[in-house]
């Protein structure tokens, strides 16, 4: 089975994300997001996106759409700003922490993008970004440059294609590290239905008490799943703390 990501080009409609000398950020999100995809798609993996058009989601619906999808990975794709026009200037990209597949293929699509010719800024951590935080499946979020630097637009624009060519090159070179061979992932299920309606009232309960919950569509099975971890130990805990809530569970790998 190939590999899915599910692509995020970052803010869309009314969230112009950062905006400079009337450049927005959300159009260079999507321009960069579609040419990328089309790249992956050309190489066998299964691509899939939050937005292809100038629309607006909340972070967390962007989320819950790549868990929702099942996706094995998710890029998102935004462009940096910093307080002081023309101060700063590279790429760097940002994980939930610096641990696992993310933070290397974090790294895999920072040094691509440096041999482009950008400054790389490096790899950090920030757990408290939703897009980081609600994903099930390793995540990375990618900032292209910054928006209000000359020069990073200038490298922008004159090497668009070497761009995209190199933020799926960062991302291929991770999967082809991995092989076939996946790290053991396992999600806590809560619940199997073949009503969806079933399944959703479920879905609705488990997430008004802020359980990272989805349901995933297995033939005319409907398995209401919650997160999705590398390790058993904090999927034990998860277990237990829906246990707690009443719940029977059982964890999947
Ligand atoms: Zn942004």
């Amino acid at each position: 089975m190939p590999y899915s990501v599910m692509l995020d080009a970052g803010h869309g409609g009314t969230d112009p994300g950062a905006v400079y000398n009337g450049r927005q950020e959300k159009d260079d999100t999507l321009r960069l997001t579609l040419a990328i995809g089309e790249i992956l798609q050309n190489n066998g993996i299964d691509v899939e996106y939050t937005r292809t058009t100038d629309v607006y989601e909340s972070p967390y619906e962007k989320a819950m759409e790549a868990n929702n999808a099942g996706a094995d990975f998710f890029v998102s794709i935004h462009r940096n700003s910093f307080p002081t026009d023309n101060q700063v200037m590279g790429v760097e990209s940002l994980v939930y922490d610096l641990s696992g597949i993310k933070y290397e293929m974090a790294q895999n699509i920072d040094e691509q993008l440096e041999s482009v010719g950008f400054v790389d800024l490096g790899v950090k951590a920030r757990p408290n970004l939703v897009v980081l935080k609600r994903t099930n499946m390793p995540s990375v979020l990618v900032e292209a440059g910054f928006i209000n630097s000359d020069t990073d637009n200038q490298l922008f624009d004159d090497n668009f294609q070497d761009i995209a060519e190199a933020i799926a090159r960062g991302i291929l070179d991770t999967l082809s590290n991995i092989g076939d061979v996946r790290e053991p992932f396992y999600r806590v299920q809560v619940g199997l239905y073949r009503n969806n309606m079933n399944a959703n009232r479920l879905l609705e309960e488990l997430l008004a008490q802020d359980f990272p919950a989805f349901v995933d569509n297995v033939g005319e099975y409907n398995r209401v799943l919650v997160g999705g971890y590398d390790d058993l130990n904090t999927a034990v805990a998860m277990e237990q703390r829906l246990r707690r809530a009443g719940y029977d569970t059982l964890i999947v790998s």
